[in-house]
């Protein structure tokens, strides 16, 4: 069950979590960032972790240990990079005020742009800092994703600049050294192949004046189906080809399938079907549940009617759409039953809210390798708090 990340905790281990938490399996998570650090000796590109997806900074020891460093989106992030991980500091944000580049300059070495406006309005800050590298972003035109939410392709983004707008603008790039762009979601290599094939017909006439290139992330690397090899391929033959320094950031491979999400059950009733309410919100910690949408997987649970006992489970939090949907599982399930929902360490401590005053999730740290669960961080009032005022 790759959903789990090898998390099977014994009776004895659950009943000593303080629910709901989040327990990431740190020797999995290694595992991960080793494919990862393959792809980097092997194809002579640089892997950074994307913060949008795992930003979970207890593990920064080991991610140092493999990838190239960071790519921040926010001040927040960057200065958390800064903070905690080693290597090259990237820096991507669709605009920024000049108080922000004003703190990026302070950590980064790469700073992308969004826009020829964007970079115009302010190049002339940046040639302040000729140690930092500008970058543009690009948008490849090249629809892979058909979830419109997760589409920089899509018509009208404001992602990137459009093969249209580059062209007319070219007389301005003096002080760019490098493209970026970021098209993939959860993806194989055939849609960066793709992807790369439309950069390479409509940019590749500008490389000559570039010494980098960063393909974003959506890449699922560590998927047991991705191909790796062929990835590895790809990028040889860019770099042979065009002699860029290759950049990948993906944020969700580094934390895909390392994490589970363990909840129990508060209370069971019936509303003309069996309902039961878990001590996880689907709305505060695992948002992309109702955003993306997706169904997430439970341990031990199946489809609807699959197994005698089916349940509508939902959360703590007073919104009706509070529901994580309908499982059916092998006993009734009772208060005090645990709940482990699988692949829960990206995109989702990053994304949680304490709306309605729900408390964050603990975040646990699990060794496979001695079977113990160590606590890493509890969540209370201060957090609730400190978000107000
Ligand atoms: C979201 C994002 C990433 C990471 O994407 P994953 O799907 O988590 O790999 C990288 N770069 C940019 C610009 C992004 O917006």
């Amino acid at each position: 069950m790759e959903q789990f990340g090898r998390i099977n905790l014994s009776e004895e281990q659950l009943e000593a979590l303080q629910t709901p938490c989040y327990v990431v399996n740190q020797d999995r998570l290694e595992e991960n960032l080793n494919i990862l650090g393959r792809v980097q000796n092997e194809s002579g590109a640089k892997v950074l972790l994307a913060f949008k997806g795992f930003a979970m900074w207890s593990t920064a020891s080991l991610v140092n240990k493999y990838l190239s460093g960071v790519s921040a989106s926010s001040v927040n992030e960057a200065l958390l990079g800064n903070e905690y991980y080693e290597g090259e500091l990237h820096v991507y944000a669709p605009a920024y005020h000049l108080s922000d580049l004003v703190q990026h300059v302070k950590v980064a070495n790469h700073i992308v742009f969004n826009t020829p406006s964007q970079w115009v309005k302010h190049r002339d800050f940046m040639a302040k800092y000729p140690d930092v590298k500008c970058g543009l972003r690009i948008n490849p035109e090249q629809t892979e994703s058909d979830v419109p939410l997760y589409d920089p392709s899509a018509p009208f983004s404001r992602l990137g600049t459009t093969i249209k707008n580059f062209k007319a603008n070219i007389k301005d790039f003096d002080g760019i050294s490098g493209l970026h762009f970021h098209n993939l979601c959860e993806m194989n290599v055939d849609a960066l192949e793709r992807t790369l094939a439309k950069v390479e017909e409509h940019f590749a006439f500008f490389f000559d004046k570039l010494s980098w290139i960063n393909f974003g992330g959506g890449h699922h690397i560590t998927r047991p189906d991705y191909d790796v090899e062929r990835l590895i391929q790809i990028i040889k033959d860019f770099k042979a080809k065009y002699q860029l320094q290759v950049y990948l950031e993906p944020g969700e491979a580094i934390g895909l399938n390392t994490g589970v999400l363990v909840s129990q059950v508060m209370d069971v009733f019936e509303n003309e079907m069996q309902l039961a309410i878990l001590d996880t919100s689907v709305t505060c910690h695992m948002p992309d549940v109702l955003e993306m949408p997706y169904r997430p997987f439970i341990l031990n649970a199946a489809e609807a009617n699959m197994k005698p006992y089916t349940y509508r489970l939902g959360g703590p939090s007073c919104l009706a759409g509070d529901v994580l949907g309908d499982y059916s599982f092998d006993q009734p399930l009772k208060e005090g039953d645990f709940i482990v929902l699988g692949d829960m360490a990206h995109y989702t401590m990053v994304k949680t809210t304490t709306f309605n005053g729900i408390n964050l999730p603990g975040i646990y740290l699990y060794s496979e390798k001695d079977d113990r669960v160590k606590l890493v961080k509890h969540f209370g009032y201060e957090d609730y708090k400190s978000r107000l005022s």
